[in-house]
C-alpha cells in the first residue's frame, strides 16, 4: 500500500489572501476596503477538556472564525482533522464569504475546526468532544448569527449533537442553528448529496461550453468521502467513466473504468479503496496525473501545486474540495489550457442546500427532494453562467472571474452599509 504525506507545507491562509489581493487589484478596490476584507472579523480559539473512555481528561483545541458578515450571518462547516490550524480555518472562512456571494445566498463566511483525528475516538468520546466544543463556540453561533455545517470528518450525527446541545442551553428546540442535520431533526432532503450534485451541475455546464462529451469522458477523483464518493456516483450517472479514485490511504486506477457502487461497498467493508479487485493501487500524488478528461479534487487543500500542475492531463478540473490548487499552479494550468471550475463556484452546492435547510427550518417547512434539486440546479447554472460571462468579458480564467463576481458583491454590500460607528 502506498501512503503519501497529505499536506504540502503551503499556508492556505496566505493562498486565500493572495487570491483576494489579485481580485481587489483587478477591481481597483479602495485601499480601506482591501484592509477590511483581507482579515477575518472574528477569530475564536478554545482549549477544552473531554473525559476519555479510560477516565483520563484530554484537552483539545478548536477554532471558530467569522470572516465577513456584510451580506448576512456567518455560514460554514466544522472540520475534525489532526492538521487543522487557525490559518487553515481562516482561509476556509474567507472562501465561504466568496462562495456565498458567487451563488448569491444571504450569508457571510465562517468556518470552524478541532485538532483531532476522530478515527481514534469512540462514539462516546466524539459526542463528548462535540458537545463541549459546541458549548465553547456558543458565544458566536446561533440561527441568526453563525450557522455551522458538516465538513471533513463531521456528519449529520455531529450536527444533531450540536443542535441538541444548543437547544438544551436555550431551553427550546432550535433546528436552524446548524445545517446538514438528519432529516428527522429538520434536515433538508438532498443536503447529503448537495455538494457533489452542485459540482456535477457545473461540470455539465462546463462540458457543454468546452464541447466535451460526458458520455465518453474519463474521470479521476481525489478524496472519497461525502463530496468525492457521491460525485463519483453522479458523474457515472451522466455516462462518464470513473477511472481512478483515492482516499487518505491512497488510490486505485483502472483505465477501463471502476464500478463505483462496488468501490463504495469495498471502502465500507475494508476502510480503504485500495486493494479493490481488478484495479491498480496508486498514490495520492499519482491520481492527479492520471490520464483522464476530468479531474475532481475532493480531499484537502494544496494538492495541485507548481510541482505537479504541469503533469495534470485532465482538460477540465472541478474543485469539489476547498483550496486544492495553489495560485502558482493556477498559472501553469491556465497556460496549459486546462479549464478550471473554481472551488467557490464548484462546491457551492453544499452551502446552497444548507441555505435551503435553514429557510425550511425558520419557516417550519419541508420541501421534496425534487424541489431542492431543481432550485439547486437553477442557482448553480446561473452562477456558472455569470462567472463564464465575466471570464469572457475580462479575458481571464474562471477563478479570477468568480473572485471578481464575489468580491465585488461583498464590497458593494459593505459600502452600502457604511463604516460603523
Ligand atoms: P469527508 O470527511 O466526507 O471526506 C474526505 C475524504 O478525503 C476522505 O475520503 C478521506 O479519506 C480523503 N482524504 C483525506 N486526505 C486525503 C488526501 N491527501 N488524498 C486523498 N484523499 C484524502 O469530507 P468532505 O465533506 O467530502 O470534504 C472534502 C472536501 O470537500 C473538503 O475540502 C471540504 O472542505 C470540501 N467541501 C465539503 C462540503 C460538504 O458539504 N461536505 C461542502 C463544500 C466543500
Amino acid at each position: 500500500m502506498t501512503t503519501e504525506p497529505i499536506a504540502a507545507p503551503i499556508n492556505a491562509w496566505h493562498v486565500a489572501q493572495q487570491q483576494f489581493d489579485l481580485a481587489a487589484e483587478r477591481l481597483g478596490m479602495d485601499q480601506g476596503m482591501r484592509r477590511v476584507l483581507r482579515e477575518p472579523r472574528r477569530e475564536l480559539t478554545v482549549h477544552f477538556p473531554v473525559t476519555m473512555d479510560d477516565g483520563s481528561v484530554q484537552v483539545f483545541t478548536g477554532y471558530r472564525v467569522q470572516h465577513n458578515l456584510g451580506r448576512g450571518p456567518a455560514k460554514g462547516g466544522l472540520r475534525y482533522h489532526q492538521d487543522v490550524s487557525l490559518d487553515e480555518v481562516k482561509a476556509l472562512a474567507m472562501w465561504m464569504t466568496w462562495k456565498c456571494a458567487v451563488v448569491g445566498i444571504p450569508y457571510g463566511g465562517g468556518k470552524g475546526g478541532v485538532i483531532v483525528d476522530p478515527k481514534k475516538l469512540s462514539m462516546k468520546e466524539l459526542e463528548g468532544l462535540t458537545r463541549r466544543f459546541a458549548t465553547e463556540i456558543e458565544v458566536l453561533i446561533g440561527p441568526e448569527r453563525d450557522i455551522p455545517a458538516p465538513d471533513v470528518n463531521t456528519n449529520a450525527q455531529v450536527m444533531a449533537w450540536i443542535m441538541d446541545t444548543y437547544s438544551m442551553h436555550q431551553g427550546y428546540t432550535v433546528p436552524g442553528v446548524v445545517t446538514g442535520k438528519p432529516i428527522s431533526l429538520g434536515g433538508s432532503e438532498g443536503r447529503y448529496e448537495a455538494t457533489a450534485r452542485g459540482c456535477v451541475y457545473t461540470i455539465v455546464e462546463a462540458a457543454r461550453h468546452l464541447g466535451l462529451d460526458l458520455k465518453t469522458a474519463r474521470v479521476a477523483i481525489q478524496g472519497f468521502g461525502n463530496a468525492g464518493s457521491i460525485a463519483a456516483r453522479l458523474i457515472s450517472e451522466e455516462g462518464s467513466t470513473v477511472v481512478a479514485v483515492s482516499d487518505s490511504t491512497g488510490g486505485i486506477h483502472n483505465p477501463g473504468g471502476l464500478d463505483v457502487a462496488r468501490v463504495i461497498g469495498w471502502k465500507k467493508e475494508h476502510g480503504t479503496v485500495q486493494g479493490f479487485p481488478g484495479a491498480m493501487d496508486i498514490s495520492n500524488a499519482q491520481i492527479l496525473e492520471v490520464d483522464c478528461d476530468i479531474l475532481i479534487p475532493a480531499a484537502l487543500e494544496n494538492q495541485i501545486t507548481e510541482r505537479n500542475a504541469g503533469k495534470v492531463r485532465a482538460r477540465l478540473i472541478a474543485e469539489a474540495a476547498n483550496g486544492p490548487t495553489t495560485p502558482d499552479a493556477d498559472l501553469i494550468l491556465a497556460r496549459n489550457g486546462v479549464f478550471m471550475i473554481p472551488d467557490i463556484l464548484c462546491n457551492a452546492g453544499g452551502v446552497t442546500v444548507s441555505y435551503f435547510e435553514w429557510v425550511q427550518d425558520l419557516n417550519r417547512d419541508h420541501w421534496s427532494e425534487a424541489v431542492v434539486n431543481e432550485k439547486l440546479r437553477g442557482i448553480m447554472v446561473k452562477a456558472f453562467g455569470e462567472t463564464l460571462e465575466i471570464a469572457k468579458r475580462e479575458d481571464c480564467d474562471m477563478r479570477t472571474a468568480a473572485y471578481l463576481l464575489a468580491v465585488d458583491r461583498v464590497a458593494n454590500a459593505m459600502a452600502m452599509r457604511g463604516l460603523y460607528p
